[in-house]
């Protein structure tokens, strides 16, 4: 899959400060904030800066700690992990493979086969609700 490269400008423009500070700047939302930490929706969680699909809502689940959490993503080849060594902390980032945006950070302590917890800021993703879902048409 190719990269795709913007330059910080191009980003800036097209993504609000919020969004673009989280994506590009690894900053985290504030927990219990983000848009998506409590919703079920059946559908998949897409890239906000590339619109890559990135998680779905079946391996989505309510970690409790106020970040969207999945157990682990759409495909192995859709996120990259990187050792992150910031904050006096050694944690996995995981970024989007496509574009490299900030996507939250992987944990250890999942409750699924793999035990691991994927803490997305709701702030990196953009929902896709599942055609068919919720009565439409
Ligand atoms: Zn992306």
């Amino acid at each position: 899959m190719a990269k795709i490269k913007k330059t910080a400008e191009q980003w800036r423009e097209q993504l609000d400060e919020h969004t673009y500070r989280i994506t590009r700047e690894a900053a985290t939302e504030r927990p219990f904030t983000g848009q998506y930490y409590d919703f079920s929706e059946e559908g998949t969680y897409h890239c906000v800066c590339c619109g890559a699909a990135l998680f779905l809502s079946n391996s989505k689940y309510d970690a409790g700690c106020g970040w969207p959490s999945f157990t682990q993503p759409l495909a192995e080849q859709a996120v990259e992990e990187h050792l992150d060594t910031s904050h006096f902390m050694v944690r996995t980032e995981v970024v989007c493979q496509q574009c490299d945006a900030h996507l939250g950070h992987v944990f250890t302590d999942g409750p699924g086969e793999n035990g691991l917890r994927y803490c997305i800021n709701s702030a990196s993703l953009d929902f896709v609700a599942k055609e068919g879902a919720d009565g439409e048409d």
